[in-house]
């Protein structure tokens, strides 16, 4: 039985939808490439219950995010938000548009989460469901952003390990599901799924300048060209041990924690003036911390302060992600035996049990 097969069979049991099954809300993003909305079953199609939805109206690039969300949906579907259907909704009118159905996770991405005065103690009460009666202090602070990291990475490890990038790893593609209490990754629409050569060729306009890697390619330009249609021929594994595409989810995610243990670093602002700088250390932190640091605002060196935590062990992991070399960078599976890790997180309280 080859996966296709699988795949198919397996779409021949689900309930199908079609335009008209679908009543849209609000407006919840628009991109380049598409337009995102809340949505629900339409009332005569409600014998399908589905709860709140997610609708994304996608441009051409809509196919292979439909393939991604399939694969993630069979063989991690933990690691995303949780998909319910895709289709091609061709019309005189509009053309040809792909239509991407998700089961509403929750209102907030982690972006929203960090914009709030209270970041990262919002977070806290989210996972674990209630307000704890602690004294707030760098302690807990690590504590909640340790417990965010660990779900992010663990959601990542799963994508790379069915080897899928992402290469769109921010803050704003961060969901919290409310259902589960844990962060999901959300919007494959720039992923690339290296073992069967989907979306081979890297589309660069697509990432984000702000969380990219400093490489172009994510693969080696070397490497032969692999074909564009879900064909059998996987790419070997070992090319993909080789090229090490996956560090560039991890360069991404070595940003994101920076950011959420340097409040000062969240708006948008600094965090390119941040970035500025690091280009003109070539990158490595050290040297920007050095560089810094002397001057460094009160905010500053309270988030450094955290890192340095239990023996500077948080700063340890932020410099194997952070890495100008992909080869050099930790992958998700090693950086979640990191002793960073050893100590307890929050206890998440799943709803779902
Ligand atoms: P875009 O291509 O516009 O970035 P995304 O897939 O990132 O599309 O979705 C845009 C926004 O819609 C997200 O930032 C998030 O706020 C919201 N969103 C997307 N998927 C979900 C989901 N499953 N549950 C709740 N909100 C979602
Ligand atoms: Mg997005």
């Amino acid at each position: 039985f080859d996966m296709f097969v699988l795949a198919f069979v397996e779409r021949l049991f689900r309930p199908t939808y079609r335009k008209d099954d679908f009543v849209l809300g609000k407006k919840l993003g628009e991109g380049a490439f598409g337009v995102v909305y809340r949505a629900s079953l339409a009332k005569k199609s409600s014998s399908k219950k589905e709860g709140d939805l997610v609708l994304k109206k996608a441009t051409e690039y809509g196919a292979v995010e439909i393939w991604m969300n399939e694969r993630v949906r069979r063989a991690c579907a933990n690691s995303c938000a949780d998909f319910v259907y895709g289709f091609l909704e061709t019309s005189s009118k509009k053309g040809a548009e792909y239509w991407l159905l998700w089961r509403f996770e929750g209102e907030d991405t982690l972006s929203d989460l960090m914009q709030s005065k209270e970041f990262p103690y919002n977070v806290e009460t989210m996972i674990t469901g209630k307000i704890q009666d602690l004294p707030k202090g760098l302690e807990r602070e690590n504590r909640i952003i340790q417990t965010i990291m660990r779900q992010l990475l663990f959601a990542l490890d799963g994508l790379h390990s069915t080897g899928i990038v992402h290469r769109d790893i921010k803050p704003q593609n961060v969901i919290f599901s409310e259902g589960s209490r844990t962060f999901k990754i959300i919007d494959l629409g720039a992923a690339a799924d290296l073992r069967v050569g989907i979306n081979y060729i890297p589309k660069e306009f697509l990432l984000d300048p702000r969380y990219a890697a400093p490489e172009q390619y994510i693969m080696s330009t070397q490497t032969p060209s692999a074909p564009s249609a879900p064909v059998a021929t996987a790419l070997s594994p070992v090319l993909w041990q080789l090229n090490l595409p996956d560090r560039f989810d991890i360069y991404s995610s070595g940003l994101i924690f920076l950011q959420m243990a340097i409040p000062a670093l969240h708006s948008d602002n600094s965090f390119i003036q941040f970035k500025r700088q690091l280009k003109r250390c070539d990158y490595d932190l050290d040297a920007w911390r050095k560089s810094v640091e002397p001057r460094a605002s009160l905010e500053l060196r309270r988030g450094f302060e955290l890192l340095d935590l239990d023996g500077g062990i948080g700063w340890e992991l932020l410099t194997s992600m952070v890495r100008y070399k992909a080869r050099k960078r930790t992958s998700a599976k090693a950086a979640l035996a990191h002793p960073y890790f050893d100590k307890e997180g929050l206890l998440v309280l799943s709803l779902m049990q």
